[in-house]
């Protein structure tokens, strides 16, 4: 019935007649949305999502220097993560960036590695709403990832201490190289690498990550160190937060050809959001990033594929998807894209799980194997602070160690032939 006001005019036969059509055409639409709304709601609650990389630590770091105690993580409306609307968002596991600056490679990488460690094993165990976990045998929640291998400080050891203290997966590199492995970013100019994108120490890396059972993230690395690592991997690997080149000609994104050769690996890749890295624009929307699911699936098919949002490490998401509330947005546009509710599950949880438990196998599998001491060697690290203390048969391996060594055994003869004179 259509309520008028005294003062209006009496509408036109016609007139009335097209808005009672558009009242019947908005209850038949409001009917459909909320089925879909009520199908994405019941779906993601049987399912709810891993997401693959949220750089919430980063934020704590730049917005409050990890000062935890003066803030309240329930509630952050500055940022678009807070606990309030990861519950909105059907959150159910985070795997939260430790990450710094490629600055601190070569100076205090580690520390700085530690604080942000430090920082977030201190949030998901005071808050009651997180979990920290490390392994699939408990509830998943809180997981944490390293972001660049050069938190590693290229030692195995600070590795294997890392994974002691719950890191479960590392990104090989940032946007710097490593002295073993090489960035899709051509913004820092030292370690480049020539022709050779994994040097010996790098698969070295990679075979202590798949004997402790940590997952290998191909994020941020070059393809051709992507490739390398893909051909030598024992366990799948992950790209955490990356998305389709053939979509978006952003070398942050994954060509066809290593997405087939991911899918040899039975790994997976967790789509990016970044608007930069979906549209190659500065802005995009829900249906831009579906075209990446549509993509990739045509590829190689949907039980490679996973969501890794990159909220808090980038600065423009598309329109719709702006914070952690809005996964369900996602899925209602691939649900009407026709994907599968088997399809949806594998994505937002099911697929993860699965190369999780695969890494944590292939680690069983290696459970005889010693812990590596495969050692970098000094001229490949150009670090002048790096302090070296080895017997000294070793210390003289190297050319102009052992000139040196040459030199002072001269000195001393020469010392010694002047006493005896
Ligand atoms: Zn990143």
């Amino acid at each position: 019935m259509l309520l008028l006001c005294p003062s209006c005019r009496v509408p036109h036969k016609s007139e009335a007649m097209s808005q009672t059509h558009r009242i019947i055409l908005f209850s038949l639409w409001t009917l459909i949305s909320g089925y879909a709304e009520d199908r994405v709601r019941d779906l993601m609650s049987r399912y709810p999502l891993i997401d693959g990389h949220n750089d919430l630590a980063l934020q704590l770091r730049k917005l409050y220097n990890n000062r935890l105690n003066h803030i309240n993580v329930n509630n952050m409306s500055n940022i678009a993560t807070d606990i309030t609307r990861l519950h909105a968002g059907h959150v159910q596991a985070q795997m939260f960036a430790v990450y710094v600056m490629c600055g601190a490679q070569d100076k205090d990488a580690v520390r700085l590695t530690l604080e942000q460690i430090d920082v977030l094993r201190r949030m998901c165990t005071e808050y009651k709403d997180f979990e920290l976990v490390t392994s699939l045998r408990q509830k998943i929640a809180c997981m944490l990832s390293i972001e660049g291998g050069h938190s590693i400080d290229s030692s195995l050891p600070a590795l294997r201490m890392f994974y002691q203290l719950g890191v479960r997966s590392m990104s090989l590199t940032h946007t710097c190289n490593t002295p073993w492995a090489e960035s899709s970013s051509k913004h820092h100019t030292f370690y480049q690498k020539q022709n050779n994108s994994l040097t010996s120490f790098g698969k070295a890396v990679v075979e202590e990550m798949n004997r402790l059972g940590m997952i290998i993230d191909l994020s941020h690395t070059s393809w051709g160190t992507a490739e390398a690592v893909l051909n030598h991997s024992k366990a799948p690997v992950i790209f955490s937060h990356s998305s389709s080149y053939a979509v978006c000609n952003n070398d942050r994104n994954v060509p066809d050809r290593l997405l087939k050769k991911l899918k040899n690996n039975r790994g997976l890749i967790m789509v990016n959001l970044h608007t930069d890295f979906i549209s190659c624009k500065k802005e995009a929307n829900i249906s831009h990033v579906a075209d990446h699911f549509d993509h990739i699936k045509k590829v190689i098919g949907a039980d490679s594929i996973g969501i890794g949002s990159d909220f808090e490490g980038a600065v423009r998401f598309p329109k719709g998807l702006q914070d952690v509330s809005k996964y369900p947005a996602l899925i209602g546009e691939l649900l009407r894209r026709n994907w599968t509710e088997q399809e949806l599950a594998d994505i937002l949880r099911q697929n993860f799980i699965r190369i999780f438990d695969e890494v944590e196998k292939m680690r069983d599998q290696l459970v005889w194997e010693r812990p590596s001491e495969v050692q970098i060697s000094m001229e490949e690290v150009k670090n002048p602070c790096r302090l070296v203390l080895r017997p000294p048969s070793s210390s003289c391996s190297s050319p102009n160690r052992s000139q040196l060594c040459t030199l002072l055994a001269l000195v001393l003869l020469l010392s010694n032939l002047i006493l005896l004179q």
